[in-house]
């Protein structure tokens, strides 16, 4: 079986642009993730599988402080 190896780039909840990375804290295991185009903030943490999620999105970036 076939199987997806290309890393997918993370997209803008509101307007679809690739996201660039804001702030990454690898002790708590989470990042945030900046919109260029509009500036809308994506929270990430990383799951038990090592993976990447989207916790939540919004306007500021410390929301985790
Ligand atoms: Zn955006």
């Amino acid at each position: 079986m076939f199987r997806e190896t290309v890393k997918v780039q993370p997209k803008c909840v509101e307007c679809g642009t690739s996201l660039e990375l804001y702030e990454i804290d690898y002790e708590k295991s989470r990042r945030i993730m900046q919109c260029p185009q509009c500036g809308l903030y994506h929270f990430y943490r990383k799951d038990l599988f090592g993976r990447w999620k989207l916790v939540k999105v919004g306007r500021v970036s410390d929301l985790w402080r």
